[in-house]
């Protein structure tokens, strides 16, 4: 079975996401039946910093990448 780009419109910012082919077969795999809602973006800020205002005029000097794996 082949997978297809999607798109779909974030919960939270309203902007069109891909929800890539790769992405719905790593969903499938780990037996998630919904769709993401929000877009990888918000998804992250969600994760990061819940307690915040939504303020996207300030950017953090470091991008958030994860580096804990080893
Ligand atoms: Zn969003």
């Amino acid at each position: 079975m082949a997978y297809q780009d999607k798109t779909i419109v974030c919960n939270d910012c309203a902007v069109d996401f891909t929800f890539t082919a790769g992405e719905q077969e790593f969903y499938a795999e780990k037996g998630f039946d919904n769709e993401p809602k929000k877009c990888k973006e918000c998804r992250q800020k969600a994760k990061k910093n819940f307690s915040k205002p939504s303020n996207s005029s300030s950017r953090p000097a470091r991008p958030p990448f994860n580096r804990n794996s080893r």
